[in-house]
């Protein structure tokens, strides 16, 4: 992939206006010094999307997604940055330079070259030779339609040794691009090319955008010893990013904001032609951390549907740390024993689905439902009790969590405090003890003061640390806005956002840019926040002397009472000094 230097960016940053651009997409109206229109990320019916030309960024109020002209293509035409910035550059007339043109044309030799392979496996469906059998398997047995087959560019790879090979030649592709895309083998003994699938039904895997990059290969002959070949991981093909279906299916998955993941291809295809699409397939790799943030970009909530077989079952068990890791919900649908969602969609239909949907268990239940906590022995309760507890950690979402530790509670009758430590009992401490407003306002206040005017954030650097600002994303911003302007002597919130790490972080600056700062003494300002933060320090400080003080008392410990107690003593007088 070429690189783009830094300065091509800012000139297509500068040339890209975020008003133009999303006016593009959506109706803006101007509202003061922004405009406003109806989010295209969620639903709603009193617009809440914001722009802002001065500052080039856009935030919702209602779904909290924001950015820059960038990631705003990014999330709404699901581009990855080089694609955004490739298009923005036809678009506006900038040339980009040829960087790496070679690396560049070699993937897509290999795009290519799965592309024309697409082709003559399609092609060769009407093969003669193999046509009743096709259609007695593909139609009769898995049941699905010309359509389909159609759609999602199903083939065969015919019975011969060089066919593809052949084929791709008169298309200009050399057998060493088809080896290297992982369509052909070398033979070590003669140096001579051949075709790596033979006689196997060919299911093109594709990328989020739609574009072929490997094959999934399901033998025709009986007896062949795999059931199932795949491509190699190639320059463009790593399994363990890729879920099948996920071009077809994540517009569905993003509006139900859910994921039906099953095993299989043939899983995938009879759901989605049955009209269930929000759907993927893990096929040829057990789920992995990375398949499961794919995910999370689309949907907060899994159902996975494996077979109901032991196999199933513990591959439905083995990916739920990954769902948690990556903050979606995970629950279990359970068909009935001998059933895979592929025989079970084509016997009971859609309704039958939904019907197993409304059913699926939350994890605990799933793992703990059919058989008795009490009824284990210590060391099965205690490990199983840790494993609930480290889940429950990794939940963010304070609401889920707490969900999760009562269900957990009452399922393992051990109190719920004990799921709860970790993460939450971090919270409680780091809780003001002044909750007069909510101080996550007042800390994107705070931030915001720098977005208006950089240099502010001289004045404040040496007493207030990242570590003093405890809302979600605000001490990471906060660090990055020092770092950023010890650089450059600016805050530039449309360039930060292109450095900061994750949606949360880009949506949270995007969300402190909107805050506005009238015609007001800002540096006074500055300092009352200043104060603000240095008073729920030195609470916290206090608070935590006083229980040591307590408990110094009660251990009957006079010195180290005397101590505590003098420089409780000093921290009020202080305080009341201020
Ligand atoms: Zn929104």
């Amino acid at each position: 992939m070429a690189r783009i230097p830094e300065s091509k960016i800012d000139e297509i940053r500068m040339a890209a206006d975020i008003v133009e651009v999303i006016g593009g997409y959506l109706p803006l109206k101007k509202r003061g010094k922004n405009y406003q229109g109806l989010c295209p990320f969620h639903t709603e019916k009193t617009p809440s999307f914001s722009v802002s030309p001065d500052k080039q960024i856009f935030h919702c109020f209602g779904c909290g997604k924001g950015g820059n002209v960038f990631s705003f293509l990014m999330e709404h035409e699901r581009l990855t940055f080089i694609e955004t910035i490739k298009s923005l550059a036809e678009r506006y007339g900038i040339i980009l330079p040829k960087h790496d043109s070679e690396a560049d044309s070699r993937i897509e030799k290999l795009m290519y070259a799965n592309q024309i392979a697409a082709e003559y496996f399609q092609k060769s469906l009407s093969d003669k030779r193999y046509k009743e059998r096709i259609e007695t398997y593909l139609l009769t047995k898995r049941g699905l339609t010309q359509e389909t087959i159609d759609k999602f560019q199903i083939g065969i790879a015919p019975d011969d040794w060089t066919g593809l090979i052949r084929y791709a030649t008169s298309k200009n592709i050399k057998p060493l691009d088809l080896e290297q895309a992982g369509l052909a083998i070398k033979s070590d003994r003669t140096g001579e090319y051949f075709d790596r699938f033979r006689l196997r039904l060919m299911i093109p895997i594709f990328n989020i955008t739609g574009k072929v990059i490997a094959f999934g290969g399901r033998a025709l002959k009986q007896g062949e010893r795999a059931k199932y070949m795949n491509s190699p991981e190639t320059p463009i093909y790593n399994k363990s990013f890729v879920l099948y279906g996920m071009n077809f299916a994540k517009q569905a998955i993003r509006s139900e904001g859910s994921v039906i993941l099953v095993e299989g291809y043939f899983d995938f295809l009879s759901l989605f032609q049955a009209g269930i699409e929000n759907v993927a397939a893990v096929s040829g790799t057990s789920f992995t951390p990375q398949q499961a943030k794919l995910l999370a970009r689309f949907a907060t909530k899994a159902n996975l549907f494996f077979d109901a077989d032991s196999a199933g079952r513990s591959a439905a068990l083995r990916s739920v740390e990954n769902f948690f890791n990556a903050g979606i919900e995970p629950r279990i649908v359970t068909p009935p024993t001998g059933s895979d969602p592929d025989s079970f969609v084509r016997e009971k239909g859609t309704e039958g689905i939904k019907e197993l949907l409304v059913n699926s268990l939350g994890y605990l239940r799933y793992r703990f439902g059919s058989f008795d906590f009490s009824a284990m022995n210590m060391i099965e309760k205690e490990s199983s009790a840790r494993e609930i507890k480290s889940l429950a950690g990794k939940i963010d979402d304070p609401l889920r969590r707490q969900i999760f530790v009562s269900e957990a509670a009452d399922l393992t009758g051990l109190a719920p405090e004990f799921f709860q430590s970790g993460k939450a009992k971090v919270e409680t401490t780091n809780r003001p003890s002044e909750p007069t407003r909510d101080m996550n306002i007042i800390e994107m206040e705070f931030l915001s003061l720098f977005v208006t005017r950089p240099q502010l954030i001289e004045t404040v650097w040496s007493d207030i640390s990242p570590d003093d600002l405890h809302g979600p994303e605000h001490g990471a911003i906060y660090s990055l806005m020092m770092e950023v302007y010890r650089a450059t002597g600016e805050i530039n919130p449309d360039k930060m956002i292109e450095t900061v790490k994750d949606d949360r972080q880009s949506s949270a600056l995007a969300y402190i840019s909107t805050l506005e700062w009238g015609e007001i003494d800002l540096s006074k300002v500055v300092r009352e926040y200043r104060q603000t933060f240095l008073n729920r320090k030195r609470n916290k400080r206090l608070a935590q002397l006083q229980s040591d003080f307590a408990e110094a008392e009660k251990m009957g410990d006079r010195e180290k009472a005397l101590n505590l107690h003098q420089e409780i003593k000093f921290l009020i007088d202080k305080k009341l000094n201020d």
